[in-house]
């Protein structure tokens, strides 16, 4: 409970900005998740790094749980409040506070997003790779260690995060390193806060690595008889060091989907999307190296989107692909879940997973990250069907058990949130204590996010 003190505490520093109104509270309580919705008791606005350490030093004196919050576009209830508490919205922190184009890095507020961002670096012929299918904010993305369909070729937020600005349980404020690309000096507090998911420290700014714009940038499409051959080509392009900007898997249940929904016309395939980035003549030469192991592995249709109109279309229609899996079935939620697994045993669980899902009778699209191993198969369920609602969870218990037996993880990008902690003690073991003894280091009270990432 949040007390009447803190609650006056909280009115006098934010005024309006703080809020209990039933439909903001509600709105914090919930992501995208199927999960049913568990909001905190009120929300706080904060618009600066001074504000935000003064909320949690309330929260600290009131043992009041804090819970950051970006754009709610997680998962795996990743902004559910089960021990209520506030919510502390920060995404009207979006200053981008400054580009250095000769370093390479921005560095920005934590609630700015990547299309904010990207619109102000397409002006310095800069641009930054992570994109995440729905609109985060760079703190939500570096607090799950968000990545994408371009993690293959520019990292994910592991390797984006130079240097992070955090507030602390107790209202300190520090920052976890400089802009030098790189530095030998001390614990890496920006690696232990990149993917904490807000339960080690609340992030009030970023300093991110960021590239220029490619000279050309390609984009291709090629179908296949089957799924086998299309996650091999994907296998040997990885094997081969082909340096792929985008590699898309996607079955065939989920091109039907993406057709109807975006009104496109691939064949209903096995299909690999792709994208390549670089000189004009060395995004000819990748694109010809894959075209080639396509080929070889029976693939067809390779067809060209040179054109930036059809290739954002195209990429457009596969960001879509959650909204496109949830079309199928009207009425229905997405269960969105993703593995990731060393890339030479892909087919092996790819094939192992489809062959369960067909068992099963449930209605599940698969598209990946294939390029990193990573996929994630979007399960359609009705909430009001308690028996599919099972079904579905006994499913992911076999598919992150197949994960974790082929030295894979429970979540390639998503995260933990509630969803996973159940699989954290069977693929960290004896590292759970460690995690454990982390948080207890940083977050004596346990008021930060409390009841996520850690069973
Ligand atoms: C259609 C769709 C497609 C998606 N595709 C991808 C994808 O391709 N790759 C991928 O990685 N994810 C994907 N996601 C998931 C989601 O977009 C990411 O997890 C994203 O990083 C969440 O950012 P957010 O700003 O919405 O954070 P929120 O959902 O608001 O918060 C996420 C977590 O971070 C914490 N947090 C938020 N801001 C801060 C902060 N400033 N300081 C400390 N902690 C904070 C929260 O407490 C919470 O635990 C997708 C989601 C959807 C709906």
């Amino acid at each position: 409970m949040i007390p009447d003190a803190a609650r006056q505490e909280f009115e006098d520093l934010l005024g309006d900005r703080f809020s209990i109104s039933p439909s903001i509270v509600e709105q914090h309580g919930r992501d995208e998740s199927s999960r049913p919705p568990c909001p905190p008791e009120a929300v706080a606005f904060a618009t600066s790094v001074d504000e935000v350490a003064e909320v949690v030093r309330i929260c600290a004196r009131h043992r009041v749980p804090v819970i950051p919050y970006g754009a709610g576009t997680s998962l795996e209830g990743h902004v559910h409040a089960p021990h209520g508490g506030l919510s502390l919205d920060l995404s009207r922190m979006d200053r981008i506070v400054a580009i250095h184009d000769e370093d390479l890095d921005a560095v920005v507020e934590a609630g700015v997003t990547t299309a904010n961002l990207n619109r102000r670096l397409a002006d310095r012929g800069l641009f930054f790779p992570i994109d995440p299918g729905a609109e985060p904010t760079l703190g939500g993305m570096a607090s799950t260690r968000a990545s994408g369909t371009t993690a293959v070729r520019y990292g994910t937020m592991r390797e984006a995060v130079l240097s992070l600005t955090a507030v602390l349980h107790d209202g300190r404020v520090i920052r976890t390193a400089r802009r030098a690309r790189k530095s030998s000096a001390g614990y890496d507090l920006t690696r232990l806060l990149v993917g904490a998911e807000g339960t080690l420290g609340v992030i009030t700014e970023a300093t991110v690595r960021v590239h220029g714009l490619p000279e050309a940038m390609v984009g291709a499409v090629v179908s296949f008889p089957e799924l086998e051959a299309a996650v091999q080509t994907v296998i040997r392009t990885i094997q081969l060091a082909i340096p792929v900007a985008r590699i898309e898997l996607l079955d065939e249940a989920m091109v039907d989907a993406i057709n109807r929904h975006a009104g496109l016309d691939q064949a209903v395939r096995p299909t690999l999307m792709l994208e390549f980035h670089g000189t004009a003549s060395a995004v000819a030469e990748q694109a010809r190296e894959v075209g080639e192991i396509a080929a070889e592995l029976g693939g067809s249709d390779f067809r060209w989107a040179a054109d930036a109109a059809e290739r954002e279309r195209l990429w457009e229609a596969r960001h879509h692909a959650y909204f496109a899996a949830l079309a199928l079935r009207p009425g229905c939620r997405v269960v969105s879940s993703d593995v990731c697994v060393p890339i030479s045993r892909l087919a092996e669980c790819v094939l192992a997973t489809k062959e369960d899902l067909a068992s099963t009778g449930l209605t599940a699209p698969l598209v990946g990250h294939a390029g990193d191993g990573n996929f994630h198969l979007l399960l359609v369920v009705d909430p009001d069907d308690p028996d599919e609602r099972e079904r579905i969870e006994a499913f992911l218990d076999r598919l992150v058990g197949r994960a974790l037996a082929m030295d894979g993880t429970c979540t390639g990008e998503h995260g933990v949130g509630l969803g996973k902690r159940r699989f954290m003690e069977a693929e960290h073991g004896e590292a759970v204590e460690a995690m454990r003894a982390v948080k207890r280091a940083l977050d004596p009270l346990g008021i930060m996010n409390p009841g996520k990432v850690l069973p």
